[in-house]
């Protein structure tokens, strides 16, 4: 029996069982390396702007403690669970110990529709959840950072609610946070940019160039949006696009200024267009030479996988393609080049580490030092991905997560069981 259920979770361990199973791990060192080593509940009740109190859950998942303090996003969305939040988590070790890092990975999250609430009763939720998790988390146990639903404003609140505690400023304690409150140029920027450099990366393993390339991006948010912006400037050409409220298509080619601008000043991409509007259910199938789901986990189901008419897709979000989907791409690999999301959206938490480490040295790099470094770590990840895949005849999900698997649990073995 394990508390961890759901079908987020499920997926994360039908992907590691895949990963186990080529490693040949024995079955008695697999739930060592699967379950999260701590997971906390929390109750937040905040005061609304009405007078009534509301009691909202949130969660915080430590995945491993092997290689470091942990690291992970926090997620505001309805969807939240136990469940959900610990398959994040057990994907970010994958990731971190891939791109080389010292973490583990961690997520955390509350379930609540964060556009339901006013600035106000957002920044209560906000620190009184970062209040909760004082006991559990700090800049060398457990690093938190934005995900879905959460932004710099929000880490800017979690830092100070932890500073206020500690009496003094601690910026090491999230990453995310604005650069004018101890956060790093290129973070905002840094999952987004990540993708469309390793979009390159693949599109040149397969003959194209990334100039009159098309693509179709799937969620406009933070990732979303700046993979679109970085996709244009490199001359590619974005086709398809779409958010929780909107679904535009223009073979044409989208204005990808105009839709930034659209979705920064009204906070979603409604409104924009009516003469481009698309049915979202089949926009991930349209053709399209890159597909960028860019909003959440298992879009991509076995019927999709089946019927997709990209060249590269680039798994921007977190767990967007499911086991039974991964089947039917296997079948089609010399069609479709997937860029599994533990690589792909990798920039993101590879700054975040950038952030904490001038954080704690409180020195800080200026732009083109993030950039170049992250895309030092992104090739190098890329290239010992190609090299797996190649050498074992394996999928590239199934390299990139056991490269990451095998590193966790080699430090585990050189560290011994204690006592
Ligand atoms: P965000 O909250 O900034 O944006 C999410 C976007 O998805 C929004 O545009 C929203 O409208 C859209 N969306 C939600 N439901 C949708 C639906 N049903 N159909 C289409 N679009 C929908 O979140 P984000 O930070 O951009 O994160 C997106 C994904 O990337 C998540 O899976 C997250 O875990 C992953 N990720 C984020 C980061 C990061 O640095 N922010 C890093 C790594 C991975």
């Amino acid at each position: 029996m394990t508390i961890y259920t759901g079908p987020v979770f499920d997926m994360a361990r039908d992907q590691f069982q895949v990963i186990a199973d080529y490693l040949e791990i024995p079955h008695d060192e697999r739930p060592r390396l699967l379950f999260p080593k701590r997971a906390i509940v929390v109750s937040c009740p905040i005061h609304l702007d009405d007078g009534r109190v509301a009691v909202y859950q949130g969660y915080r998942v430590q995945h491993h403690l092997t290689l470091g303090p942990t690291k992970g996003g926090t997620r505001f969305a309805l969807s939240v669970d136990i469940g959900e939040v610990a398959a994040l988590a057990v994907w970010m070790s994958w990731k971190c110990a891939l791109a080389g890092l010292p973490y583990g990975g961690a997520k955390g999250g509350v379930t609540v529709d964060p556009r339901a609430l006013s600035p106000h009763e957002l920044e209560n939720l906000s620190r009184r959840y970062m209040q909760e998790m004082i006991p559990f988390v700090g800049p060398h146990t457990d690093v938190m950072a934005p995900d879905m639903g959460t932004n710099e404003q929000i880490m800017a609140w979690f830092m100070d609610t932890y500073s206020m505690y500690q009496g003094r400023t601690v910026t090491e304690i999230v990453t995310g946070k604005p650069v004018a409150s101890g956060g790093t140029l290129g973070r905002r920027e840094a999952t987004g940019r990540g993708v469309a450099y390793l979009v390159a990366r693949a599109l040149e393993r397969i003959g194209r160039q990334t100039a009159g390339a098309t693509a179709i991006i799937q969620g406009f948010g933070n990732v979303g949006s700046y993979a679109a912006e970085t996709l244009a400037e490199r001359g590619t050409k974005l086709i398809g696009v779409s958010d929780h409220t909107a679904c535009y298509y223009d073979p044409r080619g989208l204005d990808v200024a105009a839709l930034v601008t659209h979705a920064r000043e009204h906070g979603s991409l409604a409104g924009y267009s009516n003469q481009l509007s698309f049915d979202p259910h089949d926009l991930l199938t349209q053709q399209c030479d890159v597909l960028v789901p860019a909003a959440m986990e298992r879009v991509i189901d076995a019927s999709v996988a089946a019927k997709l008419q990209c060249r590269v897709l680039a798994e921007a979000a977190n767990g967007p393609t499911t086991p039974d989907a991964d089947e039917v791409l296997n079948q089609r690999r010399g069609e479709i080049f997937v860029i599994p999301d533990v690589l792909c959206n990798a920039g993101g938490v590879v700054v975040s580490y950038f952030e904490w480490v001038q954080d704690l040295q409180q020195f800080f790099w200026d732009e083109d030092e993030v950039m170049t470094k992250l895309y030092h770590v992104l090739d190098r990840a890329f290239a010992q991905v190609m090299n797996r895949a190649d050498r074992d005849k394996v999928p590239h999900r199934t390299a990139a997560m056991a490269i990451g698997v095998e590193k966790v649990r080699s430090a585990k073995n050189t560290r011994g069981l204690f006592p």
